[in-house]
Parts: structure tokens; sequence; C-alpha cells
């Protein structure tokens, strides 16, 4: 499995809405009940998200992911100051 971000758009009332799971399936419109394919899907198993300290984390979903994506830290960059790059150069 993975995580993703569905978008949904009713063929019957016309209400947008979205949805993160971990399967691209059809869900049921909230205003009018109608079962809707998503309508895109955004791909968010492996998502970067950067933290208060500066530096970005590499977050991963693994396969065992059901109804939460139980992201696991892959990896970690540095900031843009480059202090953690090769010859530590500057801008
Ligand atoms: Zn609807």
């Amino acid at each position: 499995m993975a995580w993703y971000l569905k978008y949904y758009e009713c063929s019957e009332c016309g209400i947008k809405w979205t949805d993160k799971w971990s399967c691209a399936c059809n869900d049921r419109c909230p205003n009018c009940d109608a079962e809707t394919e998503p309508s895109d899907v955004e791909n968010l198993t492996c998502i970067v998200r950067s933290t208060t300290s500066g530096t970005f984390r590499v977050m991963f979903s693994p396969d065992s992911a059901e109804s939460t994506p139980d992201y696991e830290q892959i990896g970690v960059f540095g900031n843009e100051s480059g202090r953690r790059y090769p010859g530590g150069r500057k801008r």
C-alpha cells in the first residue's frame, strides 16, 4: 500500500472534496451519496517536511500503512546554509 490524497468532484451535485487513504478507490459524495471516482490523485507515499531547526525530513509511508500513513523517517537534509554539504560552500 501507499498513501494518496484524492480529489473528488460529484457528477450529481457538483461539490468537491478531498480524502486521504491508502488506496485510490471511489468515495461517496458527502452531500448526495453518489459513488464518485477520484478526479485526481496525488501520491503522498514519500513526502518532505521542513522542521523548526531548519532541516528537512524525508518521510515514507510503508507498505503496512492502512488507515493512517504511518510515516517513517528515512532521511534528513540540512538547510540551505550549506553547512551539511560537502565543502561547506556558502552562497
Ligand atoms: Zn453529490
